[in-house]
């Protein structure tokens, strides 16, 4: 072994992360032209003379992507550039009819700002610029198989994107997931885009070095494409930080190139090797007017901004004296939240309403396919569902087969409880005779509870439940066996 391989193998080594997120705004119509802006559509049929870059039409600027680009940088500290520019991206591939993609080069809408996580890390921001989306090349038969021919479907093409750069701030996979799901939260927030990863509103790719620990130089770095999900993310920057560290250990040098994940082999491997920006040609768009801002219309915008998810957990952390848990997960969606504060202010009971809420609520969601937004179930419905249980009318048991009937078909609790006769039986002279019976049937067992042996009440209290079909409160039950007993 060369000491060379020797030392490398030695080295601690520890990845540096930087992500670049592209997200697809949910305005009405595309960047530059009148289509819409819609998922899903036959292939092909939201195109126009702009957007398939028909000699002669001129692009004008959305309005309203801009407006959620400013928003998002604004909800994140960034510098809003009171000027800035669209520049032609050029490069020959089917998936851009122009042979360019517009974007933004040298002057982007936002420079700077950052995303906290919850652990109170703060990731900076490089910029955040405007650009359109290309089309969407689908290889019959998959590439891997050896596809004979491409389709193209130019639905996507001059959807408004915006991508978020950050600085190598992230140091480990997790954090790198952690980042994700926070950005996701606060775009959600924000309402401008969908941030569904598997419908392709949200994506990113990862630039993932590595360097020995301590240092503060940047290794070469790679760049992972193709990946699908955050937990795919996670993956692919684990497969590559330990490809890399391998490399390294072997003698190998780390080349600059753009890596795919492979989702079924659970690897990357090298698609080609980086280009340059000055492969890209890049230049002003002559078709289009410069971009100024009037501070005013910033301010206006700053105004309209909601409560981001970071001040909601905290919000709910004080005024519901939630778990710093309870309240992440609580706020990080705001259907979820918005549903939740209702149920809080119709039923005055934030902890229950919150562990409603977080387990036998999305439990009943997935079971019916549903989603707190898609769900007939009214916010009212289940605050009194919770003082139903409060006020022994009904079992926590019976109360988790109401909140499903609930969630699946919207009943209202006092429906359900009629007809399945699941109201708890609180009338003490009802359960005073089931308590007669019970002791007069198990004389053993009230004399190993006089023996002292406390767990024979137990059994009575069972038996006394099974008497009354599991409708009899359990604890007016013990309380009056108990009585009887001294
Ligand atoms: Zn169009």
């Amino acid at each position: 072994m060369s000491t060379k391989v020797a030392n490398a193998a030695a080295t601690d080594y520890e990845p540096v992360i930087g992500l670049e997120v592209h997200v697809e705004l949910k305005t009405n119509s595309k960047m530059f032209c009148g289509c819409r802006n819609e998922f899903g559509a036959e292939p092909n049929s939201l195109v126009c003379p702009i957007c398939l870059g028909f000699p002669g039409t001129l692009p004008v600027i959305n309005r309203k992507a801009v407006e959620y680009l400013c928003k998002t940088g604004l909800a994140l500290g960034c510098s809003i550039a009171a000027h800035s520019k669209f520049d032609r991206k050029n490069y020959f591939y089917p998936d851009m009819p122009k042979n360019y993609q517009i974007s933004q080069y040298d002057m982007p809408l936002t420079t700077g700002g950052s995303v906290t996580l919850p652990s109170g890390k703060r990731v900076r921001l490089n910029r955040i610029h405007l650009e359109e989306d290309t089309g969407k090349n689908v290889h019959a038969g998959g590439r891997m198989a050896g596809a004979e021919y491409t389709l193209i479907d130019y639905n996507r093409a001059g959807v408004p994107l915006m991508e978020i750069v950050t600085e190598p701030d992230l140091s480990s996979p997790d954090e790198a997931e952690a980042y994700l799901v926070q950005l996701k939260a606060v775009l959600s927030a924000l309402g401008v885009s969908d941030v569904k990863m598997h419908e392709g509103s949200l994506r990113c790719d990862a630039n993932v070095s590595i360097r020995p620990a301590g240092s503060s130089a940047l290794g070469t770095k790679a760049e992972v494409k193709n990946m699908n999900s955050f937990r795919s993310v996670v993956s692919a920057l684990e497969y590559e930080i330990a490809r890399q560290k391998a490399s390294l250990a072997a003698g190998e040098r780390i080349v600059q190139e753009t890596r795919n994940w492979d989702e079924a082999r659970k690897l990357t491997y090298s698609t080609r090797s980086k280009e340059q920006a000055h492969d890209y040609r890049y230049f002003p768009d002559p078709d289009l007017v410069p971009l100024s801002l009037e501070p005013a219309t910033l301010e206006r915008w700053r105004a309209e901004l909601p409560e981001l998810p970071l001040a909601k957990r905290g919000r709910f952390m004080e005024s519901y004296g939630l778990s710093d848990y309870d309240a992440t997960i609580l706020s990080a969606d705001i259907p979820t939240a918005v549903f939740f504060e209702a149920v809080v202010a119709a039923s005055g009971e934030p902890k229950a309403a919150a562990n409603w809420m977080l387990n036998d609520v999305p439990r009943a969601l997935e079971k019916h396919g549903l989603t707190i937004e898609s769900t007939r179930m009214k916010p009212g419905q289940l605050a009194e569902l919770i003082k139903l249980v409060k006020s022994g009318t009904i079992s926590g048991k019976a109360a988790k087969e109401i909140c499903e009937a609930m969630v699946a078909d919207g009943e209202d609790p006092q429906a359900v409880i009629a007809q399945r006769g699941l109201a708890q039986v609180s009338d003490e002279a009802a359960i005073a005779k089931l308590v007669d019976e019970a002791l007069a049937a198990n004389p053993d067992s009230i004399a190993s509870y006089k023996a002292g042996k406390t767990k024979a009440l137990e059994f009575v209290v069972g038996q006394v439940m099974k008497a009354s079909r599991g409708k009899a409160n359990v604890e007016i039950v013990r309380a009056a066996l108990i009585k009887r007993l001294e």
